[in-house]
């Protein structure tokens, strides 16, 4: 075939023997996130540039890397959204739902863009559910956050995930750990990569975050931040557990999680998995009790969390977990001659009116071809109209 180009890379068509699953797991997650007391919102595709510079973190592989960055027809530097929240927050804070009583609970579906070298489950599009809580810094905002997507696997039918969960502190704890964790970096600074050299005096947790295998290997003994959290953050992290162990969700302490975006405070937690190859991750998030003021000037503790739809795809075709595929064809209207062919048409629209699948030929086929092709389209009725 000669067509004018291709679809671009790490892109995906998805077609209508896959949609409908998708769909069936965006609706489920939805409802899910209702019943926990979330509206939805939608944002725009793209937002200025520097929403995302500082917030995500001018250190972090997303901005440094991986953001699609251009100039609009009127010299302003324009992104597609990378992640999430970042969006959700400035939109909260631009329409005012700030001002609502707390907390305030918001779902969402959206495409993502990260110019990343794809792989199985890494594209440079891809879709993300995510869920923001607002206003609230108790652990049971925290909980009752990674109990619902805990919930929500569970309820898709997936198996075997791992969650794992670490408290990055806050920004006094972050100051002591960096102090140590340069000091350990620093002898071992030869070996860094060229990127992680410029993190260590900046943000050296990112170090800790690098994918490059010598940098992994260095920071294997590095020290933890959960050794340097201060009181107020370890008894957060300690209810938080507690929390979780009296709602029987099973997880793991991962004191390297990091995440990949620099807004991150306190309890950060990743649901993954060891059957999609080497991006398991299917969902993550954390609190960011900093973010909103930086964006805004409102100071409003938060904790977000944003799950992979293509990988939640993967997953569930891994584990053969079946979901209901609609009826293709209820009712096929055949028609013999131009009197009965139009004669369908109108049935067919006025069976559609009562959300029956109806369908009839708009091809312009005999009464053999339509009954052929009412065999193929798996109509479960076939009515014939003729003389
Ligand atoms: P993040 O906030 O970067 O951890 O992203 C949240 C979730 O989105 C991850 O756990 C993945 O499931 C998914 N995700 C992130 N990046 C990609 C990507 N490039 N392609 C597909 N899914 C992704």
């Amino acid at each position: 075939m000669n067509l004018i180009t291709n679809r671009a890379k790490g892109t995906q068509d998805v077609l209508p023997k896959d949609s409908f699953k998708r769909s069936f797991v965006e609706k489920l997650l939805f409802d899910i996130a209702k019943t926990y007391g979330f509206g939805q919102i939608r944002t725009p595709v793209f937002e200025h540039t520097e929403l995302f510079n500082k917030s995500v973190g001018d250190t972090t592989d997303v901005v440094q890397k991986e953001m699609y960055t251009f100039k609009d027809k009127g010299d302003r530097s324009i992104t597609l959204r990378p992640e999430g929240t970042t969006p959700v927050v400035r939109a909260m804070l631009e329409n005012g739902l700030h001002n609502n009583a707390l907390p305030i609970k918001l779902s969402y579906l959206m495409s993502c863009y990260r110019y990343e070298n794809p792989q199985a489950g890494r594209y440079r599009e891809f879709n993300q559910f995510g869920a923001e809580i607002f206003g609230s810094e108790d652990p049971a905002a925290d909980a009752e956050l990674i109990f619902m997507v805990h919930d929500m696997f569970n309820r898709l039918g997936i198996k075997g995930l791992t969650l794992e969960i670490n408290s990055i502190g806050c920004p006094k704890c972050k100051e002591k750990y960096y102090l140590k964790l340069q000091e350990y970096l620093e002898s071992k600074k030869a070996d860094l990569c060229p990127n992680c050299v410029d993190r260590l005096s900046r943000t050296p947790m990112r170090v800790l975050d690098c994918k490059s295998p010598i940098c992994a290997g260095i920071t294997k003994d590095a020290p933890v931040i959960l050794d340097f959290l201060c009181k107020e953050c370890s008894d957060h992290f300690e209810q938080v557990k507690s929390y979780l162990s009296q709602m029987q969700v099973l997880f793991k302490i991962n004191p390297r999680i990091v995440r990949g975006l620099d807004y991150y405070t306190k309890t950060v937690f990743e649901f993954i998995s060891t059957e999609i190859g080497a991006q398991g991750a299917l969902g993550g998030g954390g609190r960011y009790d900093g973010l909103v003021k930086m964006i805004g000037g409102v100071d409003m503790p938060a904790i977000g969390v944003g799950l992979g739809v293509e990988r939640i795809m993967l997953i569930l075709e891994k584990q053969q977990i079946p979901l209901l595929e609609p009826e293709k064809c209820t009712i096929y209207i055949a028609g013999l001659g131009y009197e009965a062919r139009e004669m369908a048409l109108k049935l067919a629209c006025i069976a559609r009116q009562y959300s029956i699948n109806a369908q009839c030929d708009i091809v312009g086929r005999g009464l053999k071809a339509q009954m052929k092709f009412a065999d193929k389209i798996e109509a479960a009725f076939s009515i014939v109209i003729g003389e």
